[in-house]
């Protein structure tokens, strides 16, 4: 008898027929005498219809609220997936994150899980049920819902294992694992076997969306290795686990593009200790992720400088009233935002150990007249920003150059 959490994403429970093809698989691990934690998303598509509600009726909508309205989508799923287990005669119970005992910090929207104490889903599973938690959502301590960011039902899932100390645990998608680039997007992608916590951190957080990057994170640190695979078939998924010995033997592992990306360039920013504190402080103050970060070397005698960032799409709006706002404190000529970026970018653990990737990288893109915007790496990873309207082609380029 083993311990299983399985998470099914947004796809997998879309329809009623799909969340009853949910519970059918449930149903076989049930049967063979598994105890197991099942963690749902909202059905495909209802939080992004949440989202657009609440910006028909605010453009920056007010966070406490806005978590409130987002806990609803999953909120439906375990209902729904509990009762199709019980026209299977399976014990089953629904619980919202509050209940199966997750607690967060106060940054709706975002928040970070503080700790979890899984007493009711111990006790559940204790008398035979199956156990079916809301992923995404979790309760501050003074008892408002938050939500863990988008994609954050994996990371319940994966918190969740952890907390109850799983023996597997198992993340059921719309594809057959991890490939080496987004399937959807590139049709020579490849399916991997396994791959390790630091490049599926690096791919999930340059735009990888099968993973949320954050769960990855939280596994890597904690030690939860977990499988990535199917819910419309059963072909065997992908591992992420701990680095091995040959995994260093392949140079890139896979590449990604995040679609997501805008940026915003402050003109004429006095060059002068302090003033990147302050703009980022304020970023960060209001909850702003900022990815790249890019200043010029200032000129002149009153010596001002240009300084561009990049921060996910759904975050320009905040950060251009954030910087607004610093304005007639710090006195910089003007903002420019570009809206449509995309960041590309190289993964693999190998290159620890192999030099010339970057000039690669830019030889192929250059041999596509893609202008590259913004660079950075990492030991294990080469990002490139570009325009969203070259991204797609530029991945393909990458993807043939590197892998196919
Ligand atoms: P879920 O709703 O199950 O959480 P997501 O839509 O969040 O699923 O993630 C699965 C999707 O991730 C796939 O449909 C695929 O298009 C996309 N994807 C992006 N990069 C990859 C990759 N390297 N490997 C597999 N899927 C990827
Ligand atoms: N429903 C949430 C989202 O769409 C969480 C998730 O699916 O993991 O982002
Ligand atoms: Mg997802």
């Amino acid at each position: 008898m083993a311990l299983i959490v399985q998470k099914y994403g947004g796809t997998s429970v879309a329809n009623t027929d799909r969340i009853k093809n949910v519970a059918q698989r449930v149903a076989s691990y049930h049967a063979k005498g598994d105890q197991v934690i099942v963690v749902v998303s909202a059905m495909g598509g209802v939080t992004d219809r949440l989202i657009g509600l609440a910006n028909e009726i605010m453009p920056i909508p007010t966070d406490r609220e806005m978590d409130m309205l987002l806990a609803t989508g999953e909120q439906t799923t375990i209902a729904l997936t509990a009762m199709a287990l019980h026209t299977l005669n399976v014990s089953a119970v629904s619980l919202t994150g509050a209940q199966a005992g997750i607690v967060t910090d106060g940054v709706h929207t975002k928040a970070k899980i503080r700790n979890i104490t899984p007493s009711q889903v111990h006790s559940m599973l204790d008398a035979g049920n199956v156990v079916i938690v809301a992923g995404f959502q979790g309760q501050t301590t003074e008892g408002n819902i938050t939500t863990l960011g988008r994609g954050g039902s994996d990371l319940t899932a994966i918190a969740i294992a952890s907390a109850v100390k799983a023996d597997l645990c198992q993340i059921y998608t719309d594809v057959d694992g991890v490939y080496t680039t987004d399937p959807r997007l590139v049709s020579t992608a490849k399916k991997l076997d396994e791959i390790s916590y630091d490049e599926m951190l690096e791919l999930a957080s340059s735009g990888a969306k099968v993973m949320q990057s954050r769960s990855v994170e939280f596994a890597k640190k904690f030690g939860v290795p977990f499988e990535v695979r199917s819910s419309l078939n059963q072909n065997p998924g992908t591992l992420v686990k701990e680095e091995t010995a040959n995994m260093e033997n392949v140079v890139v592992r896979g590449v990604s593009l995040d679609k997501n990306q805008a940026k915003v360039t402050l003109v004429g920013v006095p060059d002068r200790p302090g003033v990147a504190a302050k703009i980022f402080k304020a970023l960060s103050d209001a909850a702003v992720n900022v990815d790249m970060i890019v200043q010029n070397v200032g000129h002149g005698s009153n010596p001002t400088t240009d300084l561009s960032f990049t921060v996910e799409r759904t975050d320009l709006a905040k950060s251009q009233q954030v910087i607004a706002a610093l304005n007639s404190e710090i006195g910089f000529t003007e903002v420019v935002s570009q809206e449509e970026m995309g960041k590309l970018s190289v993964v693999g653990v190998g290159m620890k150990s192999h030099s010339g990737i970057a000039a690669k990288l830019f030889d192929v893109l250059s041999a596509q007249n893609v202008n590259i915007d913004m660079i950075s790496t990492s030991e294990i990873k080469i990002s490139v920003v570009v325009a969203l309207t070259q991204a797609e082609d530029a991945l393909k380029a990458a993807h043939d150059a590197f892998i196919a």
